[in-house]
């Protein structure tokens, strides 16, 4: 790479300054046609999924010149809605509740009309429970000999068992409490802490190996992580109490809201400038991208996650455990088969279009996205686990026939009526490489506040930096604190 050129950052705004100012007008004019020339901004902002576009907003919020650059064709990252298919179903992001307070001001203030969900909620949950080709009826769960609950909790469906258990046996009090070292003695498997808690394998293997949410079972997520998220949970579903309204999508899919966002951008996000190199110095940072472009600013935010950061070339280098941490920090694997039906073959065999299933076809979910609630517009096959990582090494057309062939010998009615309408594997899309961060066993306490240091001109946001919140809300998060870690060094 060649020597940056000398750059500065010229907006004489501080961080309380843009607390105080922000929300009102922007003080900052547009670029210099020159500067545009040149590839010069005050900040680069790596990008244009919601931690990058909430940063880059506000600090154009705060005077300063933002450029966003972003390595695919559209804008949005792990937030992806096709468009393509009836109702707009998500590929990413896929819902969202009242106390997501960022997003959903974003949605607001930027011009993405929001979709209130509360009259579909109650069809997610009539799900087909389906264990090794058994279908068992909801109400024969509690007495059925495959059923490893403790006799006070028989009742409880398997998707609902560790939500409920966690709800009262989470020794996290706080948000934050999942970085202290006071817990660092639960910073082993999920898998550990369950048995800690006097749960049995076969127990674990059907509330959470039957779909992992993180890593291929319990085995390999820190019950630090588990325990986090479900008080993050357990802390929304606190924040809609009394609240009519239990969950939004976008108008138009998820994937509307960080689009309204660029819209907001002063500077275009440009597309299709995926990032090779990111180096800094004492005089200024330049991002390279693949086709030879050169990005020059004072600082940089970065949003990729460790997945995608660890093929980058950083310079300088990073060292101690911020260098471990982006290198061993992964994302989760998870696949969906996105399938339009020809004819709803759930009217003729008479049961659930949702499946919970341990089998090739994972959870099945009946999108009910139309103007009727009662409608299914689509179903989603979500494939977690060991299953998507077997998807993931073979072709996708061998992926996608083994979920239909799956689905099609569990519901023989659904025989060639399955439009497959699109595939997405998060660990193949070359700028994820898997979905949200998991952080194993061991890694929390060792590493969790280092890997969003700033590290020379460059700052870090994203989900996996998040602190307090998860998922869209911990990105939004995330790019606030990027956001000001860039404005007190100005
Ligand atoms: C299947 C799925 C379901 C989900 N469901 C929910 C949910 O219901 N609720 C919830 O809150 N969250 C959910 N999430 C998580 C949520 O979507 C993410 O946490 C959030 O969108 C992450 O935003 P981000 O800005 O951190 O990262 P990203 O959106 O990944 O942004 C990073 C950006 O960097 C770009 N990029 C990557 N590499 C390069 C490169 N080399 N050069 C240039 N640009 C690059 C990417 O294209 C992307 O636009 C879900 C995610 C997935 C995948």
């Amino acid at each position: 790479m060649s020597k940056p050129t000398n750059t500065r950052i010229t907006t004489p705004l501080t961080r309380r300054s843009v607390l105080r100012g922000l929300g009102a007008a922007s003080v900052a004019a547009t670029t210099p046609r020159w500067a545009r020339a040149q590839n010069r901004s005050d900040v680069i902002v790596i990008g244009a999924g919601l931690s990058g576009l909430g940063a880059a907003l506000m600090l154009q919020d705060a005077g300063v010149n933002v450029q966003v650059i972003e390595g695919r064709n559209r804008i949005g990252g792990r937030i992806e809605s096709f468009r393509h298919i009836p109702g707009n179903p998500e590929a990413g992001g896929t819902a969202f509740g009242p106390g997501y307070a960022r997003l959903v001001e974003a949605a607001k203030k930027h011009g993405a009309p929001l979709i209130d969900i509360t009259p579909m909620t109650p069809y997610f949950f009539q799900r087909q429970l389906i264990i090794d080709d058994e279908f068992i009826a909801n109400a024969d769960w509690a007495e059925h000999p495959r059923n490893p609950f403790p006799a006070a909790a028989r009742k409880t469906m398997p998707w609902m068992y560790l939500p409920m258990l966690l709800a009262r046996a989470n020794p996290l009090q706080s948000s934050e409490a999942w970085r202290a070292p006071a817990h660092a003695d639960l910073d082993v498997s999920l898998h550990e802490f369950l048995h800690r808690i006097e749960q049995s394998d076969d127990t674990i293997d059907i509330a959470y190996n039957m779909s992992p949410q993180w890593a291929r079972s319990a085995h390999g997520v820190s019950a630090l992580m588990a325990l986090s998220a479900h008080y993050f949970a357990n802390i929304q579903r606190t924040l809609t109490t009394g609240n009519p309204i239990k969950g939004y999508t976008a108008v138009g899919g998820n994937q509307s809201i960080p689009e309204a966002m660029a819209g907001s951008l002063r500077n275009e996000v440009r597309l299709n400038q995926p990032v090779i190199g990111i180096r800094s110095d004492s005089t200024g940072a330049e991002v390279h991208c693949a086709d030879g472009t050169i990005y020059r600013a004072g600082r940089v935010i970065c949003s990729l996650p460790c997945s995608v950061l660890r093929r980058i070339r950083i310079e300088p280098r990073f060292t101690g455990l911020q260098a471990r941490a982006v290198d061993m920090l992964d994302s989760q694997v998870i696949n969906q088969v996105h399938i339009v039906a020809k004819k709803p073959f759930w009217e003729e065999d008479g049961m659930s279009a949702n499946m919970y299933t341990n089998s090739m076809c994972g959870t099945v979910v009946a999108e009910h996205k139309g103007d009727d609630p009662a409608d299914i517009t689509s179903l989603t096959a979500w494939i977690r686990g060991h299953r998507a990582a077997w998807m993931d090494q073979v072709d996708d057309s061998v992926g996608i026939a083994a979920v239909i062939a799956d689905i099609e010998r569990l519901r023989p009615a659904a025989k060639g009526l399955l439009e497959v309408a699109a595939y997405k594997s998060w660990y193949r899309d070359p700028f994820a490489s898997g979905d949200w961060a998991v952080w194993r066993p061991g890694q929390i306490s060792k590493f969790a506040t280092s890997v969003a240091a700033p590290h020379a001109r460059v700052h870090f946001c994203g989900e996996h930096t998040a602190v307090s919140n998860r998922g869209m809300e911990g990105a939004m998060e995330s790019g606030e604190r990027a956001a000001f870690e860039v404005l007190d060094t100005i």
